[in-house]
């Protein structure tokens, strides 16, 4: 029984053992390379990844929530937009050093759209690879490319922000949501009651939690009122749905 959930748990991991024993039985040369490479990204991977945890760490506990919202959360427009764009191209090393980065920016607020920019910026038009295009294919070439990639690019996240939500993202998805109203914080304006009714209500002059919020409903929302509360009476917090 273990055996069965631990290979439901690795389901990827798995596959990927039984296509080498399968390139094995039929050509055990192929196998070989296909080994090689496979250690090659290994190494590189175990070179870059702890630098980006690192990042990632220091993204999480040392920059605040505001800060990411206010820069690439869903109210930052085109503003948001550029920044996103700049974020990816003065970004460096391989793509997938991008998506730990991405997880936490979208955990602290940033939006899907946002996110596109970045990860796509990062795969195709980072500076150190623009000096190289340049340096063999001419600046002309580059410059056009750059040009028209940027414009594809800001497309792509304007309809993967209008097709995908964050509630159909497996990082949301397994969130259970706390909210709470520290009461003697709590001035009793009635900003949040008026901004999520559903959520709050006043009860003696205080605002208090009358619905906890599913994080597929309401994480954007729930996270404006935060900031926007006066007295910084609201905390919340995300813990992952035991499995
Ligand atoms: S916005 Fe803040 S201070 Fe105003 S009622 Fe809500 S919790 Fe209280």
């Amino acid at each position: 029984m273990k055996t069965v959930s631990m290979i439901k748990k690795n389901k990827l991991l798995v596959l990927v053992a039984l296509a080498y024993v399968v390139v094995l039985t039929i050509s055990p040369e192929k196998a070989m390379s296909s080994v090689e490479n496979s250690l090659y990204y290994l190494i590189e991977m175990l070179q870059v990844l702890p630098v980006i945890f690192l990042l990632t760490v220091v993204l999480e506990s040392l920059v605040p929530k505001e800060v990411i919202m206010r820069g690439f959360g869903e109210k930052s427009g085109f503003k948001g937009n550029l920044l996103a764009l700049l974020l990816g191209s003065i970004s460096a090393g391989p793509i997938y050093a991008a998506f730990p980065i991405s997880k936490t920016l979208l955990g602290k607020g940033a939006s899907i759209s946002n996110i596109v920019i970045i990860l796509s910026t990062w795969a195709v038009v980072k500076v150190p690879m623009l000096a190289n295009e340049a340096k063999f294919l001419g600046v002309n070439f580059m410059v056009i490319r750059w040009v028209l990639t940027v414009i594809a690019i800001f497309a792509m996240a304007y309809i993967t922000g209008k097709f995908i939500k964050k509630k159909d993202l497996p990082a949301d998805a397994n969130k259970h949501m706390t909210l709470e109203i520290r009461a003697d914080y709590c001035i009793g304006c009635g900003l949040c009651v008026k901004m999520l009714p559903e959520y709050y209500e006043m009860n003696n002059n205080k605002a208090v939690v009358c619905r906890s919020p599913d994080p597929k409903e309401a994480l954007d929302l729930v996270k404006e009122s935060i900031i926007k509360c006066p007295s910084q009476a609201i905390v919340f917090s995300e813990e992952e749905k035991a499995s």
